[in-house]
């Protein structure tokens, strides 16, 4: 439906690990790539989207660019998850509008729904209930992002479509220990467990919330499809339709990495939301699927971690 041969993309956020998938993804398309690093535009600034998007006049936007972190991060700086967020988003949608950009995609995440969502996560849960508390203050910006984007559609008929993908992990993620997600935290210390002959890795919360991982370039996979293939109101759902406790996804990474000692836990820490698991059946229903399996992709993860981080871990 929207042929990106010739056009000019921008991808916002294209330092971070979805931003960077994107990149790479959308090299083998007839397209042009464009990105700017924070030097030349500060995403919260309205002032300074506006002059680039003015200036640069992409045919597309991919909205990658986002306050992101794990779970302690989100419930320790909820202004700053909030604030920036809101901020980012809402300056490149009016941007965009401003300059005519034919097509947008937004990106959220599966946290947007309600903490006990029938599982799995249709995409119409969406506002059915309350937030799970540790992040929900990343959970109302994106909300008010996808509703920034069908507002457009409603008010001007621009084609802004929005993607929410689940957990993801992969090669450019983000190792430090206080704020990252889980794949990279247990990556992180079972490697650094292995390394100094520890009998014990530590897991925070009880091991048994469920969650559900795509690796980046299947996600990054994912949004060119949606891209080219959906125009539509309502969002759409990004996953692989499996999951597992955090506590085999432990098992799977200490396989992966070598680490054969005792799993223990850390009670003093949140669970955050049971289960997350999103239905896509809207995705698979359009044709796509993903295509890297999560033990492979894990170790591909723990390879990227070898080549950029090993040496500073402890
Ligand atoms: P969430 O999906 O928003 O809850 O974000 P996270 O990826 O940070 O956490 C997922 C689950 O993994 C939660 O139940 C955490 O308590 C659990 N978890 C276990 N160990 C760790 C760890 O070392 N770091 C993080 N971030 N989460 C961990």
């Amino acid at each position: 439906m929207y042929d990106l041969t010739g056009k000019k993309v921008w991808v916002a956020g294209h330092r971070g690990m979805v931003g960077s998938a994107l990149v790479r993804r959308l090299a083998s398309e007839a397209c042009t790539v464009l990105t700017a690093d924070r030097g030349r535009v500060d995403l919260r600034d309205a002032a300074a989207v506006s002059a680039f998007v003015a200036a640069e006049k992409p045919d597309a936007v991919i909205i990658a660019a986002a306050k992101v972190g794990g779970i302690l991060a989100n419930d320790s700086y909820p202004v700053d998850f909030l604030y920036q967020n809101l901020m980012i988003e809402a300056n490149i949608f009016h941007a965009a509008h401003e300059s005519g950009v034919g097509k947008l995609l937004f990106l959220g995440s599966s946290c947007i729904y309600p903490k006990f969502a029938e599982q799995p996560i249709r995409e119409d849960s969406l506002l059915t209930g309350p937030l799970e508390p540790t992040n929900e203050w990343y959970a109302i910006a994106k909300i008010a992002g996808i509703k920034l984007g069908q507002a457009h559609r409603k008010q001007y008929g621009d084609d802004y479509i929005s993607a929410m993908p689940t957990n993801l992990y992969g090669p450019g993620d983000n190792f430090n220990l206080n704020s990252s997600h889980v794949v990279p935290a247990i990556i992180r210390k079972a490697h650094e467990a292995k390394t100094s002959g520890a009998r014990e890795l530590v897991v925070w919360g009880t091991g048994t919330p469920r969650r559900e991982f795509l690796h980046c370039d299947d996600c990054a996979d994912a949004l060119v499809f949606l891209l080219k293939n959906y125009s539509g109101y309502e969002h759409v759902n990004v996953g692989c339709g499996e999951d597992l406790t955090i506590l085999d996804l432990t098992r799977m990474i200490c396989r992966v990495v070598g680490f054969e000692g005792e799993i223990v836990h850390d009670l003093s820490k949140p669970d955050g939301t049971p289960r997350k698991l999103m239905s896509v059946d809207k995705l698979f229903g359009m044709g796509w699927r993903p295509r890297i399996e999560l033990e492979a992709g894990l170790a591909g993860a723990y390879d990227w971690f070898l080549t950029h981080h090993a040496a500073d871990a402890a």
